[in-house]
């Protein structure tokens, strides 16, 4: 194609002018985003609240199914591959289909343990961590504690630092972009915690059954009382006398609530409901799994809106 010498060394000497110069703008403007991939929704809505235009963000998990079998499509090795950071939520949400993925993506950027990894549970509240002796026992998809921890804004403030700290190392230029961004998401959360608070301040130390212990750090933060669960152990499937334990268990202590995933069936809870003459809700687990759930305040201000208005019929104040 290039025949010419002059116009060959004339395009080289032109590739490597633009080269050092976009080098001498990398800070000032984006010049080549850094490839972000977030194992779920949520961690990529953080991740784009923090990196703005620096960053490209993929999601891989589909929020609208549950996030510990995920299917690994083709498409996911080839993010990963491409990706200068990759963003776990750790505590082995992932272990069923993330590890395989890494590996068959030969990017030793992202292997755990490099720069372009991140857990994004390191320093977040956890709960349900196991005491004594840890048996991984069948089923039991929660071995390292509670991995549904980004359902309190606090961890959500916690992960976003996190972010932070992990785009600034690995392109330190521009730090002030990350710190701003990261300010003004503070700022935004912070009033949005205020209006959350009010709207579930009436009803601390009410009661309520959840289908998967999706939500303890959600109803901790609200001071809400979850007295029992639809599956027995996380990821276990309900047996009848559990059933029938629950429901007389609801019926002693007058709890009406069931709060379930988007991804569950409804027919266990329903019925559970209908014994106790109470109601199913749905909260989302996750940015993206309703729709108007579109980004990380987003998710917390329609679970919070559907639940007070679920609590005043259950409550009835
Ligand atoms: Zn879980």
């Amino acid at each position: 194609m290039f025949k010419h010498p002059r116009l060959v060394s004339a395009l080289v000497i032109a590739a490597a002018t633009m080269l050092s110069a976009a080098t001498v703008v990398r800070g000032a403007a984006p010049a080549s985003p850094l490839n972000v991939v977030a194992t779920t929704a949520d961690l990529a809505s953080l991740a784009r609240e923090v990196g703005g235009d620096r960053v490209t963000v993929t999601a891989l998990a589909n929020p609208t199914q549950d996030p510990h079998p995920v299917d690994p499509k083709p498409s996911f090795i080839g993010a990963i591959n491409r990706a200068n950071l990759l963003i776990a939520v750790g505590r082995e949400l992932e272990i069923g289909w993330l590890p395989s993925l890494i590996t068959s993506a030969r990017n030793a950027k992202v292997q755990p343990g490099s720069a372009g990894y991140l857990d994004a549970s390191q320093n977040v509240k956890i709960l349900e961590i196991p005491t004594g002796q840890i048996t991984r026992a069948m089923g039991d998809v929660h071995p390292q504690g509670n991995p549904h921890y980004w359902l309190d804004p606090a961890n959500g403030r916690i992960i976003a630092r996190s972010i932070r700290d992990k785009l600034t190392e690995l392109s330190p230029g521009d730090r002030a972009v990350f710190e701003q961004r990261y300010k003004d998401f503070d700022t935004r959360l912070a009033a949005a915690e205020k209006r959350w608070d009010a709207a579930l301040a009436p009803y601390k130390g009410a009661k309520l059954v959840t289908y998967h212990r999706s939500w303890p750090n959600f109803m901790e933060r609200w001071g809400l009382n979850v007295m029992g669960y639809v599956e027995p152990k996380p990821g276990i499937p309900a047996p009848p006398a559990h059933i029938i334990q629950l429901i007389e268990e609801m019926k002693r202590q007058g709890v009406k609530l069931i709060v379930m995933e988007p991804y569950f069936s409804a027919k266990t809870p329903e019925s559970i409901a209908s014994r106790v003459g109470g109601s199913v809700m749905l909260m989302a687990p996750s940015v993206g799994a309703v729709k108007e759930a579109g980004d990380y305040i987003q998710l917390f201000d329609f679970n919070v809106t559907k639940l007070v208005g679920a609590l005043k019929v259950a409550t009835g104040h």
